[in-house]
């Protein structure tokens, strides 16, 4: 029978559960997305959301799995970055569980997470990551025993820019996807359109970037009269751009030759497009793994806890709180 890591997620909207196997092999997460009626998150009823249902998600991944109590080896959570009152019901939910169980609790950083999920999927060694989510946007590789930050935004997630550009023109959360579809149809009625002609700030400084100027300014657009889909077709033309650029800058400072996108703006065919071609130019991969372990997942925190497990490093009930500000380079990593 078995052995499996239980993961669960829940750094801001998404509440889920995942698993892996102790020998890497992940499963389907199951999953429940906080969908705020009106305006951003908020971080309270995102935590009542979660909370109300931990007990059916938990069900549902046992029951679909056919696992019992005596196959888990570990249970993994999300200790941050993220919202706290979202990380605290996690946290929750994991200690009781683990208690329940008597299994080890493993405490796992949420950004790290995606580079794990990202080796697992698809094979890439020693990538550098391009981590484009809703909250964060970070490009990140490893420097001996840390996952250091090369670059990163200095204001808000690429993910959150595109929400909140799509919530002013009233599409509905998650943003991303629609403006994908309105930028894709757009651009094939208008395939020899110019970014020139619908510009925008293009906001790259070194290795960092930022975007509230990119969708002021995309809304700026909007009042002018420039139609929707041109907006959001420029919009993406930019802000997938300086994120390439900052990627590739950290290939060549790095000498690295594998580009992973993760988080869920990674699910984007366009960045992916511009990936490969980047890649393509200077002789590296560019990889990503599939959707549902691009966007936010329990079982990329099963996966990062099964690392964690191989090298000793489980978290005592005392050490157990979370951390809405971890950064990346704060966790030791210990194994390959
Ligand atoms: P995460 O925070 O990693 O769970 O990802 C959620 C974010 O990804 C939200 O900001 C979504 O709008 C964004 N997103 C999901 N799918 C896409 C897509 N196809 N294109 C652009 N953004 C996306
Ligand atoms: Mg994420």
């Amino acid at each position: 029978m078995n052995k499996v890591i239980i993961g669960v997620e829940s750094t801001a909207h998404t509440f889920s559960f995942g698993l892996v196997t102790l020998c890497g092999i992940p499963r389907k997460s199951h999953s429940a997305l906080y969908r705020p009626e009106e305006g951003g998150i908020h971080p309270r009823e995102a935590a009542d959301h979660h909370s109300e249902l931990s007990s059916q998600l938990i069900d549902k991944l046992m029951k679909t799995e056919k696992i019992d109590r005596s196959q888990i080896e570990a249970i993994a959570y999300s200790q941050g970055p993220g919202l706290g009152p979202c990380l605290r019901i996690g946290a929750n939910v994991s200690r009781a569980l683990a208690e329940h169980w008597q299994v080890p609790l493993i405490g796992v950083n949420h950004c790290v997470a995606h580079i794990e999920i990202g080796r697992n999927q698809t094979g890439c060694k020693d990538p550098v990551l391009l981590y484009v989510s809703g909250g964060n946007t970070q490009v990140i590789a490893r420097a001996g025993d840390r996952y250091q930050v090369l670059g990163e935004t200095l204001d808000i997630g690429i993910g959150n820019m595109l929400d909140k550009f799509a919530r002013t023109q009233g599409l509905a959360f998650p943003g991303g996807p629609k403006i994908e579809k309105l930028a894709k149809e757009w651009h094939e009625l208008n395939p020899a359109a110019d970014v020139e002609e619908i510009p925008l700030p293009y906001s790259v400084q070194g290795m960092d970037l930022n975007f509230s100027g990119l969708l002021n300014a995309a809304l700026q657009r909007i009042n002018e009269g420039h139609e929707l889909g041109a907006v959001c077709w420029s919009l993406q033309e930019h802000a997938f751009s300086a994120c390439i650029e900052v990627a590739e800058r950290a290939l060549a400072h790095t000498g690295k030759r594998e580009l992973l996108l993760g988080g869920g703006v990674a699910c984007n065919e366009r960045i992916r497009e511009m990936t490969q071609v980047m890649c393509g130019q200077r002789g590296s991969i560019g990889v990503w793994p599939e959707k549902q372990y691009c966007i936010d997942n329990g079982t990329m925190i099963a996966e990062l806890g099964r690392r964690m497990l191989e090298s000793n490093s489980i978290t005592k009930y005392n050490d157990s709180l979370v951390n809405p500000s971890l950064r990346t380079d704060h966790t030791l990593v210990e194994w390959d």
